[in-house]
């Protein structure tokens, strides 16, 4: 008998494991809060950069629709600016990536993938699912998945104290997508700008609706003067804030961006919300369960850019443990154990991306100033975004990091 899997939310996780099960015979149901057009009219909702162990997930499923399209991010750069020598830098490398990243607008991806999805046969329900949605579709389906985002209804699901780290927002973050930027001469990267005291500023290539862009990514401190995005009105302002803010703090940027503009008035976000890690099982009032996925259960703060990537991989997960349940029930011990092989690679991911929200411990200072004089070590940190678990355990570890950093000086030398 065909098996029906009911989704709520059409994001990364939700439209990827859809398609994945409508490939594969199921029959799926997703219900969306907005169409492919109102996604395609909206504003930007993140800056979506995928490395390749993400973006293998998608071709696997043949979702890969811009590889050709879409400006390849080839490396990552790390910059220090000295605190004690205002426009000066501290630290400064960059090294390739093994294979590309890249980034697709989601407002151009996502309504693609709602039509790919009924391409295939599934049933789009256009409805900001309640309660009383989910009550129904535990009724009518063998399977309901929880793939809102951040969206409130996410909310049913128990925060995780043990395994949240923070309870407030750590960043006052704002997005910037422009046209007219300058080039890196060498390769095209993700540029970070890790600004002691203030906050961090990345930017990298990427593709939008109208065609390549760069998206500058903002992480303010809370109250510092990063955090200022309520200044601004309009989307000028937002672009004027963004420039100033490079020319006081990362002003190597801001010479790139000369005769930048913005693509489009809906090209920019400022926003916060707290990294939390949620339990992935929720009782509805009826008994019945439904599982979370993806943001819903583990949103982590977008500095170092894995979010999307994070429901690339969790969908494979899921997808993989929907298919080898075959008829059996998707009961609540089948529900946890499958979040718990996400977890495994979650956690770390997690662990690294909350270690760069505190001030940076000594070793890890020593360890990307040493990646300066070792392009191996360089290597090693820039292909970690790839798949973090490989930074551990010496990113927390500082007798292993020192150890680390020892042998691949010695090695260089
Ligand atoms: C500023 C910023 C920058 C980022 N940069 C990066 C980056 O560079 N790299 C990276 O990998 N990640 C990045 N991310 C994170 C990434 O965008 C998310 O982690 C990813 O989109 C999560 O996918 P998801 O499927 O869990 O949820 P989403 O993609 O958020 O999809 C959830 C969907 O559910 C819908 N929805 C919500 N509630 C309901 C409801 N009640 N009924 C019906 N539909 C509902 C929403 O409208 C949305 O369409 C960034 C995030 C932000 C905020």
């Amino acid at each position: 008998m065909t098996r029906s899997i009911a989704i709520v939310g059409a994001g990364q996780s939700g439209l990827q494991t859809g398609i994945g099960l409508l490939q594969k015979g199921y029959q799926v149901t997703m219900i969306s809060n907005r169409t492919g057009e109102q996604i395609r009219q909206g504003r930007v909702m993140s800056s979506q950069c995928m490395f390749d162990q993400a973006l293998q997930t998608e071709r696997d499923l043949g979702l890969n629709f811009w590889e050709q399209d879409c400006p390849p991010v080839e490396g990552i750069g790390m910059t220090v600016p000295d605190p004690e020598r205002p426009g000066t830098k501290l630290i400064d490398w960059a090294a390739p990536l093994d294979r590309p990243a890249q980034s697709v607008d989601q407002r151009l991806k996502m309504p693609v993938w709602m039509d790919e999805f009924e391409r295939l046969g599934g049933e789009l329900v256009i409805r900001d699912a309640g309660i009383d949605d989910l009550e129904e579709l535990a009724v009518s389906h063998d399977l309901v998945l929880v793939a809102a985002g951040k969206g409130d209804i996410v909310r049913l699901f128990e925060r995780d104290e043990q395994r949240s780290r923070f309870d407030k927002p750590q960043r006052a973050l704002a997005l910037t997508y422009v046209q007219g930027m300058r080039p890196h001469k060498d390769f095209s990267r993700v540029a970070f700008n890790l600004i002691p005291g203030v906050g961090e500023y990345f930017v990298f290539p990427a593709l939008t609706l109208n065609g390549p862009c760069e998206i500058m990514v903002f992480e303010g401190i809370p109250g510092g003067p990063m955090d200022c995005w309520h200044e601004v009105s309009t989307p000028e302002q937002h672009l004027a804030k963004s420039l100033e803010l490079l020319r006081t703090y990362a002003p190597w940027e801001a010479e790139r961006c000369e005769n930048v503009q913005l693509t489009d008035d809906n090209g920019i976000l400022a926003g916060r919300f707290p990294p939390t890690v949620r339990k992935p099982v929720a009782t509805l009032p009826s008994g019945r369960h439904v599982l979370g996925i993806a943001d819903a259960l583990v949103v982590n703060d977008p500095i170092t850019g894995q979010g999307s990537n994070n429901g690339a991989k969790c969908s494979r997960i899921y997808l993989e443990s929907i298919l080898a349940r075959g008829d059996e029930a998707f009961d609540e011990a089948w529900m946890q154990a499958t979040f718990e092989t996400y977890w495994r690679y979650a956690s770390e991911v997690v662990s690294w991306t909350n270690s760069l929200l505190l001030p940076p411990p000594e070793h890890i200072l020593e360890l990307l100033g040493a990646a300066q004089h070792s392009p191996e070590l360089a290597s090693m940190l820039a292909n970690g975004f790839d798949n973090p678990p490989d930074y551990m355990p010496w990113w927390l570890d500082a007798k292993a990091c020192r150890h680390l950093i020892d042998e691949q000086l010695k090695e260089g030398a």
